[in-house]
């Protein structure tokens, strides 16, 4: 007789995002399979509760509350993270807020599905250490990783040649280069593939999105930055490839819905049946691949330049564009801005080792600091005209 796999019980960061809200789908989908033990979310009390009020048996928490003591609640998420009686750390809070309940749920040994890149883009160095310490495994849910590393279950590590990231190319693929000058916020945020959080859709239409990926395929697989390819692939159907030593290729491909890549990381190493529907082959008719325009998508090369120069340059490219990024749905850069802006302060910031969490906050702070304060020549002027 087949056992059934048992209970995983979950902590979620980021309850009430874009994933998080996917994995709370799933947990309800599949009750025999999940269960929430805590949902911590960032500020929104409002969303929090109604995440909560689905599912009374999990401790609610926010990070930042209104009123009270910050340092009370990073204690108390600290607790959450190295609870026995979680299973599996689910971390899906957006950007660099994820780091310190990351590392401390790898210090307790637990297995974590990350959604979150940024932390093993900024402390890539880190987490590899944390995790080889502890004992503790990170199953990826960005869906690139999660098809790379679907394509590597049963393989050895010798027998493989390149990892190969597909991206759609976002909503500015075909757009005349010079009219990037005018996107605005709500043309940045139409994503044609993927409904995603603003911040992610943002840097997909800056494809620093898949800049960051290259670093996270980095950290994840254990792979050279040489070894590490991307490729525009506008219908999003083949979410990345691995070829091989013998000149093979696999693929992972689905329909566009991050319920899958969830899925399989909450569920690893079982599949849980019928999560979406597989793309019908036949009605897709075909499917393309083209050469990514380094002219058009100036962030994946600095991303590769940051990730190469290792230390802190990836906590600072990170930094840098998350605030370049705020800034411009703000209002206060224009999109054209975003990746010159982050440049700047890759090239700018001084060297350092990424090995303590000190170190990696420190040049997270330096860079947005750098961007809020360094203005190109053009802006300067601008910001001088009357509005
Ligand atoms: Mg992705």
């Amino acid at each position: 007789m087949k056992s059934r796999p048992s209970l995983r019980r979950l902590a979620l960061l980021g309850a009430t995002g874009s994933i998080g809200r996917q994995v709370c789908d799933l947990v309800e989908r599949y009750p025999d399979r999940f269960a929430l033990h805590a949902l911590v979310a960032g500020s929104d009390a409002a969303a929090l509760e109604v995440v909560a009020g689905r599912h009374p048996e999990a401790h609610a928490l926010l990070a930042n509350p209104a009123a009270g003591d910050p340092d009370d609640a990073a204690r108390a998420i600290d607790n959450v993270m190295r609870d026995p009686e979680v299973d599996l750390v689910v971390i899906a809070a957006a950007g660099s807020a994820a780091l310190a309940p990351t590392l401390a749920a790898l210090e307790a040994g637990k297995d974590i599905a990350l959604a979150t890149k940024e932390v093993l883009v900024m402390a890539g160095e880190l987490v590899r250490e944390r995790m080889r310490r502890h004992g503790s495994q990170i199953f990826p849910i960005d869906s690139e990783h999660s098809a790379i590393w679907q394509c590597l279950w049963g393989e050895k590590e010798r027998a493989v040649r390149r990892l190969i990231l597909t991206g759609s190319g976002g909503p500015f693929l075909r757009r005349p280069l010079e009219s990037l000058a005018s996107v605005t916020i709500a043309e940045a945020l139409a994503h044609p593939r993927w409904k995603m959080g603003p911040k992610i859709t943002v840097d997909s239409a800056t494809m620093m999105n898949k800049g960051l990926e290259v670093i996270e395929a980095h950290f994840l697989f254990d792979v050279p930055y040489q070894a590490i390819e991307v490729i525009v692939h506008p219908e999003s159907v083949v979410h990345s490839m691995v070829e091989f030593v013998d000149g093979s290729i696999k693929a992972q491909l689905g329909i566009p819905d991050m319920h899958l890549p969830i899925a399989v990381a909450l569920a690893f190493p079982e599949r849980l049946e019928g999560v979406a529907m597989a793309p019908d082959m036949a009605k897709l008719g075909q499917l393309s691949f083209e050469a990514l325009d380094p002219h058009r998508y100036p962030a994946v090369a600095l991303a590769r330049e940051a990730g190469e120069r290792g230390g802190t340059a990836p906590a600072v490219l990170n930094g840098a564009n998350e605030e370049a990024v705020a800034l411009f749905l703000q209002g206060q850069r224009r999109f054209e801005e975003i990746v010159p802006s982050v440049r700047r302060a890759v090239e700018a910031a001084p060297p350092g080792e990424a090995l303590t969490l000190e170190a990696v906050v420190a040049a997270d702070r330096w860079a947005r600091r750098h961007v809020r304060t360094s203005v190109d020549g053009a802006s300067r002027l601008r910001s001088k005209l009357p509005a």
